[in-house]
């Protein structure tokens, strides 16, 4: 029953086979990772408690809807796109994408992929309105998904689907902010089948962690606020019910927020028995 939930609550990224996946209470979204927001993990994902968006989130999907338009970034359907790339067209689409593997799903704002002889090029682009630089680890996460041989792209395991022999697989990872896009970066994730820089893999699987540890968590009142939490944080659609549960710091986390431990004292017992 609750996986049934949690397969409906994915929205975009709900298909038929998350119902027979055995990842299904383990896998997360990528776009988690571009920020630690434990509170509204563990309130949208383990609860699967719904609000509705703030107006600032309802503009930033107007504005990549506009976006995507302005592209010409196309959605087919997985069975039509791959078609398409096996025939040899550069195709500049979106779709679910998701990894066993690593145990994500992402829904990339535009992902080019063509075949070029026994190579697969990879161009995955996020856009964001502001962004800082751990909003990479979603883009990177994303990178890692679509690194997986055994990736699939909505039902169908992708790189099966588009060619008959194995492709080495360029991956490149570009991070638009939208207000400036002539600030955008691009990063060669995958070369030749071969990650450019571990380092990158393993911060997204350390964030990934992370957030599997809060994966039997219920009790949202008792986290901290989210990082990115500022005082009155209308943008975000849990702030209503949030706010009324805002931790007061005590003695101790002030101390522990600069990093300094209280000490204890060995009581009379444990001093005579050492
Ligand atoms: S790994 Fe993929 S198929 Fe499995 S539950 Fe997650 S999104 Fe569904
Ligand atoms: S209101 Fe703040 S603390 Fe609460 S879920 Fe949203 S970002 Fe996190």
């Amino acid at each position: 029953m609750l996986t049934q939930q949690l397969t409906k609550n994915r929205g975009l990224w709900a298909k038929e086979s998350c119902q027979s996946c055995v990842y299904q209470k383990a896998c997360m979204g990528a776009s988690w990772l571009g920020r630690y927001r434990p509170r509204a993990f563990v309130m949208q994902r383990n609860l699967l408690m719904r609000v509705e968006s703030s107006p600032k989130q309802r503009q930033g999907t107007e504005s990549h809807a506009q976006l995507a338009e302005k592209r010409g970034v196309e959605a087919p359907t997985p069975e039509e796109a791959c078609n398409r790339i096996r025939a040899g067209e550069r195709l500049l689409f979106t779709q679910a994408f998701c990894s066993k593997l690593y145990r994500l799903y992402c829904h990339p704002d535009a992902v080019e992929i063509q075949i070029d002889g026994e190579t697969v090029n990879i161009s995955i682009t996020e856009d964001k309105a502001n962004y800082r630089g751990e909003d990479w680890l979603q883009l990177l996460a994303e990178g890692l998904i679509l690194s997986d041989p055994k990736v699939m792209v909505g039902d169908l395991y992708l790189f099966d689907r588009i060619s008959d022999m194995p492709l080495k697989v360029n991956i490149k990872t570009t991070l638009v902010p939208y207000m400036n896009p002539k600030y955008a970066i691009a990063k060669d994730f995958v070369r030749e089948g071969s990650f450019v820089d571990k380092a990158l893999v393993m911060a997204v699987l350390k964030r990934r962690n992370k957030y599997a540890d809060l994966f039997h968590v219920t009790n949202w009142q008792g986290l901290p606020l989210c990082p990115s939490c500022k005082e009155d944080a209308t943008w975000c659609g849990f702030w209503p019910v949030c706010c009324e549960h805002v931790p007061r710091p005590t003695k101790q986390t002030k101390l522990g927020s600069f990093g300094v431990r209280k000490r204890r004292y060995l009581t009379r017992q444990e001093a005579l028995s050492r």
